[in-house]
């Protein structure tokens, strides 16, 4: 099954991709299918946002869409920059302007905990949709480190680990993150539904 991913993130494509692929289910890009949808994320949850991704998708391409919506909250930050991840700061700032700022918001902060929280959903023609949600706990470092990822991930800390995300390969992320873990329910959920449909 063809299931065009709502998003033009790369990371997200090959995250998914990875664990979608076990199922037989071939996820490609909106550019892959010729649509290419701007999607107002005006949802206050990231449950919401996710629903929007995919549905405004489907209704596009006429196929299932899937669409992750994540972000990073922050306890000491009374949860942001959550839903507002992608635009914290700002349109003038990339991803590093915006983890440096969120070190900055932090500074003196001894309460470092926060957690990545991903929601996934996918629209189905028929009206149908299948829901996931995961997060990872962790804490903001004090400084970034590590090479990989992208994101918040050279600032975000795993106690367990004592490696922050940009210092995992993908494999190890995929199997700790709010991601992998929202995949792997939405896989087991995903299941149960084309198994119920015969699709
Ligand atoms: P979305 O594309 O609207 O869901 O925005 C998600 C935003 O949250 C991204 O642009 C990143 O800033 C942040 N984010 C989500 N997942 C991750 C991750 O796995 N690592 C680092 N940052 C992430």
């Amino acid at each position: 099954m063809k299931m065009v991913l709502a998003s033009k993130n790369a990371h997200k494509l090959v995250e998914m991709k990875d664990i979608l692929s076990q199922l037989g289910v071939d996820v490609v890009l909106e550019s892959e299918v010729g649509v290419d949808v701007d999607v107002e994320e005006t949802g206050t949850t990231f449950e919401e946002n996710a629903f929007l991704k995919a549905h405004a998708v489907m209704e596009a391409s006429g196929l299932p869409a899937i669409a992750d919506d994540s972000g990073l909250c922050v306890d000491a930050l009374n949860g942001a920059p959550g839903v507002y991840s992608a635009r914290y700061g700002g349109p003038e700032l990339d991803d590093v302007g915006r983890y440096r700022l969120l070190l900055e918001n932090l500074r003196g902060q001894l309460d470092r905990r926060g957690k990545f929280v991903s929601c996934i959903c996918c629209c189905f023609p028929n009206g149908d949709r299948v829901e996931a949600r995961g997060e990872c706990p962790g804490t903001i470092a004090y400084a970034p480190k590590g090479e990989g990822g992208f994101g918040y991930d050279p600032i975000f800390f795993l106690p367990g680990l004592k490696k922050t995300f940009a210092e995992l390969t993908a494999e190890e992320k995929n199997a700790v993150s709010h991601r992998g873990n929202a995949l792997n329910k939405f896989k087991t959920e995903l299941e149960k539904y084309l198994h119920g449909t015969n699709q």
